[in-house]
């Protein structure tokens, strides 16, 4: 196993207020393009094919028709995006049904969902999982050495924000 950073040290008579989630060797990835970037996420995923081979991949609805009918493998398809496809991959991370994500969004176009991308995003942060948003940063994390082996993922222990008093209640 490749050792990853670890959470920082508790303070003395502080209690740890992280947790770990294991991300397995074979990874859960999601894969998402707005229209303009599906042809750069295609040729992307086109050029690491053997790599995403062993992996289990998801996808919103179009990418995935596009990405199935390209690699030649299954893609396990999801609602279209603008449909409602991105949220379920954020439910999907919620779950811990993803490992990481591959979303080109677009910069230059307004999207129906502009709502629902940011959700996405917002959750991938949320259990720090990593999200790849361009090219390049899709080939630094396809070819890290942790792709290929069990990662302890971090993620900040949420029961003290589950459990916290609300305003009036008593
Ligand atoms: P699509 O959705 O793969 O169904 O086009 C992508 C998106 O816009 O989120």
């Amino acid at each position: 196993m490749v050792e990853a950073s670890s959470g920082p040290e508790p303070r003395k008579g502080e209690l740890m207020k992280y947790k770990t989630i294991q991300m397995e060797k074979n990874k859960k990835i999601a894969l998402v393009a707005h229209d303009k970037k599906k042809r750069d996420l295609i040729e992307w995923a086109k050029f690491n094919r053997d790599l995403l081979a062993h992996h289990k991949v998801y996808a919103t609805g179009t990418t995935g028709a596009a990405l199935e009918r390209e690699l030649k493998f299954h893609v396990t398809r999801l609602e279209s995006g603008p449909l409602g496809g991105d949220q379920q991959i954020g439910s999907k991370i919620v779950d811990g049904e993803i490992d990481f994500l591959i979303f080109f969004w677009d910069p230059l176009e307004p999207q129906p969902h502009d709502p629902d991308v940011k959700a996405l995003l917002r959750m991938a942060v949320v259990w720090n999982i990593p999200i790849a948003c361009d090219r390049s940063s899709a080939d630094f994390i396809i070819s890290s050495p942790l792709m290929d082996s069990v990662y302890e993922r971090i993620v900040p222990d949420y029961s003290e924000y589950r459990s916290r008093l609300i305003p009036g209640e008593p």
